[in-house]
């Protein structure tokens, strides 16, 4: 059986994805660009190169991300180096580094906090779009830390702070012009959790409790303490957490509170402000 043909039966994908997701994997085999390999489909393969492709193709048919088999994901224009201690970049969280970017004037310094930053991909996507920025990232992972400064030191974003820390556990800093974050949260029943690339995802980074908000509710609850008068918090959340995510900014006295959609029209990310103070 050819290798789209294999994929296909495996994973249940459409056989466009399929050719695509197994010129990746052999191209990836053979230390080849895909390119390359559509001009070549004829060449004769020696044993190694054929062993080595069905070694790639067996761990994608076993259900393995293609970004972990990879070792990279790309994100915002730029490559992320992923391992599976991290999520999996999402191209729905450009809307959130995109709605932090419009609220960043490229000519004005700001602090920014990144929360649960994962392979690091928001934070050091916001230092590089906006060099005056001050970013400080924080994970409860010292594993997912370490792929975010590697990810941080490939491709150059050398301001960084990194803490480890849970939530607000251990952050000192409490001057933040911004709050940025993509929590977990999926409830931890979701047969989402069940499916495809989430199966071997870090659960932690996926899911929050039984109603997927408890990170949620954690992350709003205080995040006035730690933002300056007028400063923006915003988060991705789920497609159906929109109302859930704007009341509870409400409760903790964030106002403009509004929701963006993704590409798919779902609604994907919310934002509120602390109250600017007296004038
Ligand atoms: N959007 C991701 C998914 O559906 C979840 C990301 C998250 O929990 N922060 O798999």
């Amino acid at each position: 059986m050819d290798a789209t043909a294999r994929l296909q039966a495996a994973l249940g994908l459409d056989r466009r994805e399929a050719r695509l997701e197994a010129q990746i994997l052999i191209a990836r085999a053979l230390g080849v660009e895909r390119a390359w390999l559509i001009a070549h489909d004829r060449d004769t393969l020696s044993p190694a190169q054929t062993e080595a492709i069905a070694a790639l193709l067996a761990r994608r048919a076993g259900g393995e991300p293609v970004a972990y088999i990879l070792g990279e994901r790309e994100f915002y224009g730029r490559v992320f180096r992923v391992t599976p201690d991290v999520l999996i970049p999402r191209p729905e969280t450009e809307l959130l580094v995109e709605a932090a970017l419009d609220r960043l004037p490229p000519d004005r310094p700001a602090r920014v906090l990144d929360l649960g930053t994962g392979s690091g991909c928001i934070a050091i996507s916001l230092a590089l779009e906006r060099p005056l920025a001050e970013v400080t990232a924080l994970d409860a992972s010292a594993q997912a830390l370490a792929v975010a400064r590697e990810n941080a030191r490939r491709l150059g974003a050398d301001r960084i702070t990194w803490i480890l820390s849970d939530w607000y556990a251990d952050l000192s800093v409490k001057n933040f012009d911004m709050i940025v974050g993509n929590p977990p949260y999926i409830a931890a029943a979701d047969p989402h959790m069940q499916r495809e690339d989430p199966r071997f995802e870090p659960p932690h980074a996926l899911a929050a409790g039984a109603d997927g908000l408890a990170a949620m509710r954690a992350i709003v609850a205080a995040a006035a303490t730690y933002l300056l008068p007028g400063g923006w918090l915003l988060l991705e959340h789920g497609f159906d957490q929109a109302r859930a995510v704007a009341d509870l900014m409400a409760r903790h006295d964030l106002e403009e509170i509004h929701t963006l959609t993704d590409l798919a029209g779902l609604d994907r990310v919310s934002l509120g402000r602390l109250a600017a103070g007296p004038a």
